[in-house]
């Protein structure tokens, strides 16, 4: 299996070197050459299949030849053996045909780790045998950091620098990344917002000379190995309740647009999907793009919901890439011309066939807050802010039940947000054991302005050692 950049003036790579450099040289993001499909036999049999043969097989898929499945099938029990819960991601009924996806049962409490495990492994995996060592530099809105720093904690492949919006994430969030003790770990406060921190990064990935210097790696949602990762639940969720004879849909609290992607990429492999609902909190981008055609970036704002304080939706670009029938040139154009005017008009057949498949909604704080009290009284079900707004889009948009089931992603645990779930809720969410002896350690990391040259600076000095 290849892969190619979405905006066309890339070489088209193998499944390894899309995996370690994130981003095409190019600019674009890495998509497969043509889309696998699985059988109606494949899919149905993942009914039953423990979740880390599923991951095996779906990774195999896209790893092709290079890496054996058996390696394949042991770095997944590895990764999925990290989590608390022995289905990995569990689906908990809320309501009559009203499910609930829960994929926080990782080390960090997000849904993050799904795709994070395996990338700290398949890192390993590719560079042992290169005898490499790789700079990760991650922007984070709160949870990849932490699920970056704890799948790559002490691994020779790489070292790792976490960038966050200073005191624009929850303490807990933040000590998952300035508890480590690693020294192959560095976590920075930027003053700033998520999208600094990631116009940063995608700033450094430009400078080639630099990016190469310091061998530069990005595993962010614009990595593709993580939406591999993540297409995974939807095939065990969707099979789970009878696909592919019975077709369900989606709700997807959205941020980066990756998730709601990798749901796009399990369809598109033929798990029959109906409808996904994309949710979003005030930063509501993707929502406005979708309802309006108009893809504009505004200012973001803090939320309940700090994951998803996203203006600039990275993997929308994926998205724009299938429905302009793959064509590289007009989405290098509509995304360079996006990169410095904030603004981007969809032509209306590429807005109609992407609402084939998407809606959006937008949920405000208030209906955040209610949603927590609503799922609690309603199902004693505590949920993070992140799955609020999720299933406040579920009750706005579809408010009757629909012929195929619903399933509501919920990506981290309550726990992870103990002050706004207490806040809305009275009620303060049990911590499991992951989160237990945080608070106790001593937290380490270096502040920066959000600027460039001074974040390039720093990985250079890190980079060094
Ligand atoms: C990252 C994150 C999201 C948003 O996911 P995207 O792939 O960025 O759309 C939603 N909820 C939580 C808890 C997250 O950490």
């Amino acid at each position: 299996m290849k892969y190619i950049s979405t905006r066309g003036a890339s070489a088209p790579v193998g499944f390894t070197e899309a995996l370690l450099a994130g981003l095409a040289p190019d600019g674009g993001l890495y998509a497969p050459r043509s889309w696998p499909r699985l059988t109606h036999a494949e899919i149905a049999a993942f009914a039953n299949a423990p979740y880390a043969q599923v991951a095996a097989d779906i990774f195999a898929i896209f790893a092709g030849d290079e890496i054996p499945y058996d390696v394949l099938h042991e770095l997944c029990t590895e990764a999925y053996a990290t989590f608390s819960h022995a289905a990995v991601a569990p689906l908990k009924q809320l309501a009559p045909g009203r499910f609930m996806l829960e994929l926080f049962h990782g080390p960090t409490l997000a849904f993050k780790d799904v795709a994070m495990q395996m990338l700290g492994r398949l890192y390993d995996h590719a560079l042992a045998r290169q005898d490499r060592s790789l700079t990760i530099v991650c922007a984070t809105s709160g949870d990849t950091g932490g699920a970056a720093v704890e799948a790559f904690a002490g691994r020779a492949s790489a070292r790792i620098v976490a960038l966050f919006p200073e005191g624009r994430i929850s303490d807990v969030q933040r000590r998952f990344m300035t508890t480590a003790t690693a020294a192959n770990v560095r976590a920075v406060a930027v003053a700033g917002d998520f999208d600094d921190c990631q116009a940063i990064l995608k700033q450094m990935f430009a400078d080639q000379t630099f990016a190469r210097a310091v061998d530069l790696s990005a595993v962010n949602s614009i990595n593709f190995a993580r939406i591999v990762a993540q297409s995974v639940y939807y095939f065990t969720a969707a099979a789970s309740l009878g696909a592919p004879d019975r077709p369900v849909s989606f709700v997807v609290p959205t941020g980066n647009f990756g998730d709601a992607y990798a749901g796009f990429a399990a369809k598109t492999m033929g798990l029959p999907i109906e409808r996904i609902l994309v949710a979003t909190n005030g930063n509501d981008i993707m929502a406005r793009a979708l309802e309006t055609g108009h893809y504009r970036r505004g200012e973001a704002v803090a939320t309940q919901s700090p994951a998803m304080d996203i203006q600039v939706a990275s993997n929308f670009e994926r998205l724009f890439f299938e429905a302009s029938g793959r064509d590289g040139a007009a989405t290098a154009a509509a995304f360079t011309s996006f990169t410095s005017t904030g603004s981007l008009v969809i032509p209306p057949e590429m807005l109609a066939s992407m609402r084939e498949l998407f809606s959006g909604v937008a949920i405000s704080e208030a209906q955040t807050v209610r949603s927590m009290l609503a799922t609690l009284s309603m199902t004693g079900e505590l949920v993070d802010p992140h799955t609020a707004v999720a299933l406040a889009g579920l009750s706005t948009a579809w408010p009757e039940p629909q012929a195929a089931p619903l399933i509501t992603l919920s990506t981290a645990h309550a726990a992870k947000f103990p002050e706004a779930v207490l806040a809305a809720t009275g009620v303060t969410p049990t911590a499991p054991r992951a989160s237990l002896a945080l608070a106790d350690r001593p937290e380490r990391f270096d502040r920066l302005p959000a600027d460039v040259e001074a974040v390039k600076a720093y990985v250079r000095e890190f980079a060094a050692t």
